[in-house]
């Protein structure tokens, strides 16, 4: 991070445009507990937002771990009971995160609920545990607890008292649900930003790239990388600095390290996944963030994964990169 130049982020801002019955842009608060922003560069009508209201309302109420009512609360409550039917969108984002929880050996882990849960990470009721309670939980974190059955569309998690969270993932499965109804809308291009979750849709009229400036994680208002996106394109960072509390002086972030179930510390600052799907650059970035640039290493060489590339910010070194695909470059800013 040598030129700590600030850099003018050159994602359009998210106005709310209205048109003769058309607009342009989709700002809610309500949904995945974050800000969720559709830009696009015309005017298309107005049904069009009211189903992308409708796709993320439906979205937050399945996968929802504080509402009792949601499917993701149901499979929690069936643990070690029996398997639970679910929608297909929840079966699609179970069995993704089952994929990345293998290939990661579980530095992602949607098993992590109990440990969320401990730390107050979710109910925002932030807490430092003893030991002991931290010690309670850690044999309730461990994804091949959970089994995905694709023909019968259920899920099970076999051991009582463990709890899925699929907080690490659901943004992106739901940019990536948004930028295909922006597809059945025939819009060209967009900006999907959920929460920091970006999705880059379509190409520009210009031919120019998008671009994305990756925050430096020690100096937020500072960009210290950009990646420039030709279509399509996906970048997701998982960052310390994005949620956090203190006690005593101690920062806690809200990724929690499944091995010791505590909030990761291994020196990584920010770890950013750029790629062509969104639910699998939103679990890579968190996979990433724990299992740092080797564990991204090993990834991105597998035949998967090679479309994927890496950002990794450290305290102790310049950022480390790694991006395979020949429709993304980042530079130093
Ligand atoms: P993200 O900001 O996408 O990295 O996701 C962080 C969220 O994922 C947290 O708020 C938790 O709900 C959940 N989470 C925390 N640690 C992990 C982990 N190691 N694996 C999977 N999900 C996690
Ligand atoms: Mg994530």
């Amino acid at each position: 991070m040598k030129n700590k130049l600030t850099f003018v982020f050159l994602i359009v801002p998210f106005l709310f445009i209205s048109c003769r019955g058309k607009r342009n842009s989709f700002v809610s608060s309500d949904y995945l507990g974050t800000v969720c922003s559709v830009s696009t560069f015309d005017n298309y009508p107005q049904e069009l937002f009211v189903q992308l209201d409708g796709l993320l309302k439906k979205i937050d109420s399945l996968f929802d771990v504080n509402n009792p009512g949601s499917e993701v609360s149901r499979i929690n409550r069936f643990a070690g009971i029996e398997p639970v039917k679910v929608s297909r969108e929840v079966f699609v984002v179970v069995d993704t995160a089952i994929s990345v929880a293998q290939i990661s050996d579980g530095a992602f882990d949607l098993t992590i609920g109990s440990a969320v849960d401990l730390w107050g990470i979710n109910s925002r009721n932030y807490k430092v545990p003893g030991d002991e309670e931290v010690e309670s939980v850690r044999f309730l974190v461990d994804f091949n607890q959970v089994e995905a059955d694709r023909l019968k569309g259920t899920v099970f998690i076999k051991k009582e008292g463990m709890k899925i969270d699929l907080g690490g993932i659901a943004k992106g499965y739901a940019a990536d649900c948004a930028a295909e109804l922006l597809g059945t809308y025939k819009v060209k291009r967009a900006v999907l930003d959920f929460g920091g979750n970006i999705y880059l849709y379509g190409k520009k009229p210009d031919g120019s790239p998008w671009r994305t400036g990756i925050k430096n994680p020690l100096e937020k208002n500072q960009i210290a990388a950009v990646v420039d996106g030709k279509e399509n394109i996906s970048v997701v960072t998982s960052g310390g600095y994005e949620r956090f509390f203190e006690s005593d002086g101690t920062k806690y972030h809200h990724i929690i390290d499944p091995e010791t179930c505590r909030p990761c510390e291994n020196g990584v600052l920010s770890a950013t996944a750029v790629g062509p799907s969104s639910i699998i650059c939103d679990a890579l970035s968190t996979a990433f963030f724990v299992g740092g640039e080797s564990l991204a290493q090993k990834i991105i060489r597998t035949e998967a994964y090679r479309d994927y590339g890496y950002i990794i910010m450290t305290a102790s070194e310049n950022y480390r990169l790694d991006v395979c695909s020949e429709n993304v470059m980042v530079s130093e800013n």
